[in-house]
């Protein structure tokens, strides 16, 4: 599934090839996503400039001339790629073309359908029902280490489902949560309301661990622009995730899998704390 990274990935490696282009022609195959595609889109976007991409949590925000945003998500399976020399052939799954004055094509293909295309009056953007309680971005200086301090010490579920809830934080999913808790040195299972006390630690953890994985996308942008189109998703070589049973790389004891709220934890028991442990007086 598309995590921030490769959403923040996605709008870097389009934004040189939409921005300032005027949408000369739509078509949807098919509406029934996660959402109708609404039947408007096409008048209103015919004719229209794209001024600019924007990420907000996992969603593509399209600015248009018109001052309509276009709101375009991955869902599970989704991409969206510039194909610069487009053919009539469609490939399956591809549900919304979008030709470009220079000849392009901007192609969402989802096969699972959990997608979405919307649109809506910019003014409308705060009060949207998907965008209206989200939290604040992690890599935004609003997502400080009192903030996450204040926001951990009003819970009291374990600290990785916690930072999962996108109204305490947009953007760290499942992979990014057990990543930055192993780099923090926390234990998944900490109650949030006692990891609060090292917000100092998860804050620069959780950018770090987003930044890197945004980096090593950057590598692969080419496949984003792709005349075949593919996705091409990178791989990211994680600490934790996906590890069970290999040793820690800091203390070679084997990560562990536990499940937390039906989705999959990875950590290791030597390194990361799982109590507040008194400190050691200084000899
Ligand atoms: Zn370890």
């Amino acid at each position: 599934m598309p995590e921030l990274p490769e959403v923040e990935t996605t709008r870097r490696g389009l934004l040189p090839h939409v921005a300032g282009q005027t949408i000369a022609e739509i078509r949807v195959f098919r509406r029934d996503l996660r959402q109708k595609v609404p039947n408007e889109l096409e008048a209103a976007l015919k004719g229209n400039r794209i001024l600019d991409v924007r990420r907000r949590a996992k969603y593509l925000l399209f600015d248009l001339e018109n001052d309509d945003v276009l709101l375009v998500h991955l869902g599970m399976s989704g991409s969206l790629t510039i194909h610069s020399n487009p053919t009539d052939l469609r490939r399956v799954h591809e549900h919304v073309w979008l030709h470009l004055a220079d000849g392009s094509r901007l192609v969402f293909h989802d096969p699972r359908r959990f997608g979405l295309v919307l649109l809506f009056p910019r003014a409308e953007e705060e009060k949207h029902p998907l965008l209206a309680h989200l939290g604040p971005e992690p890599l935004s200086d609003s997502f400080s280490p009192s903030y996450l301090q204040t926001a951990l010490n009003r819970r009291k579920s374990a600290v990785k489902l916690a930072l999962m809830d996108q109204e305490l934080v947009v953007g760290v999913g499942n992979i990014y949560a057990s990543e930055s808790l192993y780099l923090a040195g926390i234990s998944p299972k900490m109650p949030a309301n006692h990891a609060a006390r090292h917000a100092k630690a998860l804050v620069p953890a959780i950018r770090q661990v987003l930044e890197e994985a945004i980096d090593s996308g950057g590598s692969t942008l080419r496949d984003y622009v792709r005349s075949s189109g593919e996705a091409g998703y990178f791989q990211h070589r994680f600490q934790v995730y996906g590890q069970a049973g290999k040793p820690c790389q800091r203390c070679s004891q084997p990560i562990e899998r536990i499940v937390q709220g039906a989705r999959a934890t990875f950590f290791c028991t030597g390194c990361q704390i799982e109590k507040n442990k008194p400190k050691r007086s200084a000899k």
